[in-house]
Order: C-alpha cells, then sequence, then structure tokens
C-alpha cells in the first residue's frame, strides 16, 4: 500500500526544463554549454579558466554504512540533499554523480538515479546513453587493444629492417618516432634529450617493443554483461598464422581509461596519463606503455568530448553534473574530479557541491580521500553517512538480505535489540570518517517500516559515538523537504574549519600503506602477502612505481575481506592476493579477494520488464 509510484513513474510525471534554461540559471555562457537534444547539455572545461579566481563552494562526500545488496540510498540522498539545499533551504547547489554501466542496469541492480522523489532525470536518458562517454571509453580501449595484438603480430612476422621502414616512414616520422623512443631510452635508465641526438641505430635497436605475452594486463572491454566473454581465445583466423592468445573481455566501466576519465584534470593531463598506462612488459621487464604503442594521441582525441562533464537536473529542477563512473572495486569508484571541480566554481562561496563515493564508506570514502582528493587537491568540508535501520539490523545479526525475496519480519517490526547490537558498524564508519579530520553527518535514511523508537536510538546512537549530527530523513517519500533538516546540518558541519588529512603518506613503501589502511579502517590486526602479491610489489617498487596512492579491492558487503562477517569484524587479518597496478590512473591494487571483471546476467535479467510505447515513445521498466 505504498503511496509511492514506482520510480519511473514519478521521474515521467515531471515535465524538467530545458538544459538550455538551467544552463543560463547557472550563468553559464552560451559557448561554454554544448547541447544534445534539449534534457543534456556538455559543459566545457573553459568555465575553469573564466572562473579560476572565484573561491569555491563548499565540498560535501555522501557514503554509507556497509550496505544490504539492496543499497541503502545513498544516490538517493545525494539528490534528495541537493534538492533540500537548492529547492528549500536557498542555497547555490550541484549534485555530481557517477554515470551507471549498462551491465547493472539491465542485470541484477537496475538503474542509479536516485529513487522515489529524489531522483535525477530524465532517468531514462541518465541510465542509458547519455551522451556517448561509456562508448568513447569503449573505442578508445579496444583501439590500444587491437594495437597491443597488430604490434605483436608485425614484430613477430617482420625482421628489425622491415619494421622500422614502415614504422619510420620519413624524417618527420623519425623525429616523432624518436620522440617516443627517448621516453623509452628513459626508462631504461638512458638519458637523451633531444630526438635529434639519438643516432639512426640507436632508434632502430628499440624499434621492437619485444613484449612478454604472458605479463599483458590491457584487455578488450564492453558496456554489456557478457559472462561468455571473461575467457577468449583471439587470433583463430588464418591470416593470424596460428598467434592464438587467451584473453578475456572486461565490462567497459572496469577500463582503466575510465578511472583515468574521473581522475584528470585537464585535457593535457587525460593525454599523459592515457600515454603512461602499462599494458604489459617487454621481455627484459621494462614497462610498455599505450605511449610505446604509438596511440595516446588517438585515444586523447577518442576521448575529447566525454572529459566535459553531463549537465542534467533533479526532479526539483537543481543541476546535476553526471561524469564518470569507475568501478568501485578495482577502481576507486568515485565520479570525476572535474564535474566537481566546475561544480564548485558555479555554485560560488556559499554554494554547496554533493558528491557521491561508491559502496561503504570503508571503501567509497577512504579512496575519496586518499585518490582522489590526493590528486584533486580539493579539501572536503562534510561528510554525509547514509545509514538505515534494516542495513543496522542486519549488522547485529538478523536474517540475510536476500534482492528480490521480501525482508524478513525482524526487519518490518521494530526491534531495538538488533537495531543497537548492529550500531557497532555505523560507529566504526563514524569513527573512520573522524580519521580525516572532517565531520560527519548522519543520515538516517527513513523507510515506511522504521519506528519512531527505532530512528531515535539511531540517532542518539549517533551523537554519542562522534557523529557532529544525525538527522532522520524522508526525502525519498517526499523529495527536498523530506531533507531540509540533513540540509541544515551539513550547512551548520561546513561551518566548521576542515582539519582534512589523508591516512598515510604517499612515500611509505607500498605494503606499509596497505597494511594502514587494513588495520585503521578496517580494523584488522594486519596483512598477510600472497608470494605473488610481494613479488609484484617488488615488480612495481624496482619500476619506480611505489609512490603511487592505494585502491583496495575488497567486498563492499563487510568491513573485513569476508562479506559473512557483519557489524564491526575483529581479530582477522587481511590476505592480499595479488597486487595490481592502474600506472596511467595513478594507483596500485591490491586484490583481497578474487573480483570480477565481468558480471554476467541472472536467468530474468531486469530487462525483461523494460519496454517502450511505440505511439507515445516512453519507456516503461527502467
Ligand atoms: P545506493 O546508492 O546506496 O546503492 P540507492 O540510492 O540507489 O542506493 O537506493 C537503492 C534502492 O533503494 C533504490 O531503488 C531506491 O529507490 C530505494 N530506496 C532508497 N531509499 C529508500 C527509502 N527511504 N524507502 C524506500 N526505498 C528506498
Amino acid at each position: 500500500k505504498s503511496p509511492v509510484p514506482s520510480d519511473i513513474d514519478i521521474a515521467q510525471a515531471q515535465t524538467p526544463k530545458m538544459i538550455s534554461l538551467l544552463a543560463g540559471e547557472l550563468n553559464l555562457l552560451p559557448e561554454e554549454v554544448d547541447l544534445f537534444g534539449k534534457l543534456k547539455a556538455k559543459v566545457s572545461l573553459k568555465v575553469l579558466e573564466r572562473l579560476g579566481t572565484q573561491p569555491d563552494g563548499k565540498y560535501v562526500v555522501v557514503t554509507g554504512i556497509t550496505p544490504t545488496p539492496l543499497g541503502e540510498g545513498k544516490s538517493t540522498t545525494t539528490i534528495g540533499l541537493t534538492q533540500a539545499l537548492g529547492a528549500h533551504v536557498g542555497k547555490n547547489v550541484f549534485a555530481c554523480v557517477r554515470q551507471p554501466s549498462q551491465g547493472p542496469t539491465f542485470g541484477i541492480k537496475g538503474g542509479a538515479a536516485g529513487g522515489g522523489y529524489s531522483q535525477v532525470i530524465p532517468m531514462e536518458e541518465f541510465n542509458l546513453h547519455l551522451t556517448g562517454d561509456i562508448h568513447a571509453i569503449t573505442a578508445a580501449n579496444n583501439l590500444l587493444a587491437a594495437q597491443l595484438d597488430a604490434r605483436m603480430f608485425h614484430e613477430a612476422t617482420q625482421t628489425d629492417e622491415a619494421l622500422y621502414k614502415r614504422l619510420v616512414p620519413s624524417s618527420k616520422g623519425k623525429r616523432e618516432f624518436a620522440k617516443i623512443q627517448l621516453r623509452r631510452l628513459k626508462k631504461l635508465g638512458i638519458e637523451k634529450l633531444n630526438p635529434d641526438e639519438l643516432t639512426e641505430e640507436e632508434v632502430k635497436a628499440f624499434v621492437r617493443l619485444d613484449i612478454d605475452q604472458e605479463t599483458i594486463t590491457w584487455q578488450r572491454v564492453m558496456d554489456t554483461n557478457d559472462r561468455f566473454l571473461r575467457s577468449i581465445t583471439i587470433g583463430q583466423g588464418p591470416q593470424e598464422k596460428g598467434k592464438t592468445r587467451v584473453c578475456q573481455f572486461d565490462i567497459t566501466v572496469a577500463s582503466e581509461i575510465m578511472a583515468i576519465l574521473a581522475l584528470t584534470t585537464s585535457l593535457q593531463d587525460m593525454r599523459e596519463r592515457l600515454g603512461n598506462m602499462v599494458i604489459a612488459s617487454s621481455k627484459a621487464g621494462v614497462p610498455v606503455t599505450a605511449d610505446d604503442l604509438g596511440v595516446s594521441g588517438a585515444l586523447t582525441v577518442l576521448m575529447k568530448d566525454a572529459i566535459r562533464p553531463n549537465l542534467m537536473q533533479t526532479l526539483e529542477g537543481t543541476p546535476v553534473f553526471v561524469h564518470a563512473g569507475p568501478f568501485a572495486n578495482i577502481a576507486h569508484g568515485n565520479s570525476s574530479i572535474l564535474a566537481d571541480k566546475i561544480a564548485l566554481k558555479l555554485v560560488g562561496k556559499d554554494g554547496f557541491v554533493v558528491t557521491e563515493a561508491g559502496f561503504g564508506a570503508d571503501i567509497g570514502m577512504e579512496k575519496f580521500f586518499n585518490i582522489k582528493c590526493r590528486y584533486s587537491g580539493l579539501v572536503p568540508n562534510a561528510v554525509v553517512l547514509v545509514a538505515t535501520i534494516r542495513a543496522l539490523k542486519m549488522h547485529g545479526g538478523g536474517p540475510t538480505v536476500v534482492a528480490g525475496v521480501p525482508l524478513p519480519k525482524a526487519y518490518t517490526e521494530e526491534n531495538l535489540e538488533l537495531l543497537e547490537k548492529g550500531f557497532s558498524n555505523l560507529g566504526k564508519q563514524i569513527e573512520n570518517a573522524n580519521k580525516f579530520g572532517v565531520p560527519v553527518v548522519v543520515a538516517v535514511n527513513g523507510f515506511a517500516t522504521d519506528t519512531k523508537s527505532e530512528k531515535e536510538l539511531v540517532q542518539r546512537l549517533a551523537r554519542e559515538n562522534g557523529a557532529f549530527d544525525a538527522i532522520i530523513c524522508n526525502h525519498w517519500a517526499e523529495g527536498g523537504k523530506g531533507a531540509t533538516d540533513l540540509a541544515r546540518a551539513v550547512d551548520r558541519a561546513c561551518q566548521e574549519t576542515s582539519n582534512f588529512k589523508f591516512l598515510y603518506d604517499i612515500e611509505l613503501p607500498i605494503e606499509d600503506k596497505i597494511e594502514i589502511i587494513a588495520k585503521e579502517i578496517y580494523g584488522a590486526d594486519g596483512i598477510e602477502l600472497s608470494p605473488e602479491a610481494k613479488e609484484q610489489i617488488a615488480r612495481y617498487k624496482k619500476q619506480g612505481f611505489n609512490d603511487l596512492p592505494i585502491c583496495m579491492a575488497k567486498t563492499h558487503l563487510s568491513l573485513s575481506h569476508d562479506p559473512t562477517l557483519k557489524g564491526r569484524p575483529t581479530g582477522f587479518t587481511l590476505p592480499i592476493r595479488e597486487a595490481r597496478a592502474s600506472i596511467g590512473a595513478g594507483f596500485i591494487y591490491p586484490l583481497v579477494g578474487t573480483m570480477s571483471t565481468m558480471p554476467g546476467l541472472p536467468t530474468r535479467p531486469c530487462f525483461y520488464d523494460i519496454d517502450i510505447d511505440p505511439d507515445t515513445e516512453e519507456i516503461v521498466g527502467l
């Protein structure tokens, strides 16, 4: 008997304003806005130059406790809080959110535009192609993959002389090629500053990249949950002369190029990061990059539009940037630095930018601070930590929550005992946020079945355990109006002086950085590195990649590595199975468990419900 209609019905009942009108309200200049139809636009990075000297607004990150598999409402709260600040409390505000992958949209989880009366609209545009950024990443990623295999093929089937002639067809070509060689020589410890200093012999000597096939880490990608591409054999055509190779497809949002889009700060910076992506090692152990394959310029060209944030709006007409959506485990799971930076300028000194960090606070928030803020240089003013009564009851020992199955009674009837026990998870996440020196406002995302005593209990416990404040919100059922108390609390928290600090020093050895995260954030006694991880870490250090932040690939369903351990687990050692690197994006990612980079489709995927009315062109079931 829910009085709240379905997400798509709510979204479609609201007529969005023309995006050109919204751009005008934001004082964007016409030349800074590229319209994509009537309801979406791309915003130029030139805004940053024009408003460069203007002070930034307040920077608020939304994160959550360890969730149930249903999600506890981070996106919904990000949008609800923005609607409250903008449409009810009279502040300039921007929400910055990730673009969802089509994998989960059609697979198990469904869309990610928020929910109820707190949504980004039009949600069908938001959840599907948007302005093609994910397609651009697919194209760029696969161009590099194609060149990798083609180059190995050409090296295997041609003499040095023939390779050189084809790679360096003219004297201008020689200069360009020599520039790439200079960068490669530098990796080998040979310093030459000018391409003209290279003799023809030296250029020729490095004509072969000599890629060690066993070390290839670059995969092809597509944005569909296609489990049959998890392991494939390529090169089976007769023209490839038996050069077959077993490899895999990943989902596009797991591409390092997506992580770069989210972390880059300019077109120039993006070109450098794309060029620095390490895709394999040579047989001599030298890292081979996209730059070595001559493709970084072309990749940047493919990504030139994707780098601009996409402007959309909430149900209540406040602005939203939708930009980038890196995987939250093997990448850092946060929307783009550029969207946040532009939004912070556009809202002005007294305005607010509300940005969302994926997964629970032990992952998304930790990476937001230690990776995203480190690269952006931005200083956050407040954390909003989303909690639900149902998830806290699960942490207190409630029965397992399964998506698509009605919730057991413990969750729909009052149970203060389970709730109080499960507070341990929220308590630990508050403690963690406080380690970064940023005030934490707990947002209790209210569900229809929560009782007054339950909500008040969480509020009291949070206030007693280090939260700046704890607020009960109803933005899912009521829109921005239901989050005005939260908006006011966030405003107060942002008036505190931020004592923001990173958790670890970037120059510490890789192992030490991992251990600090494991002990301080997860509550582990220590870490245990597998022999393979030790060897990989030693290699990264030797290759000069020690001084990078750490991007833990851990389950989001527990503070520990074991998804069945709820609450606040103690007495465990965090096993590190492997350590991999995204050098272009700029982080080392240790694997705690096995991480699937290509989800599969369930027996009955979400798309069973999706259709279009051929007369009205209205989409149903999304
Ligand atoms: P997260 O971003 O944390 O994964 P979402 O904001 O996407 O979570 O919410 C997950 C789902 O729960 C969405 O379908 C949303 O509509 C629903 N939801 C969120 N808050 C509430 C609420 N207070 N009452 C009922 N459903 C909610």
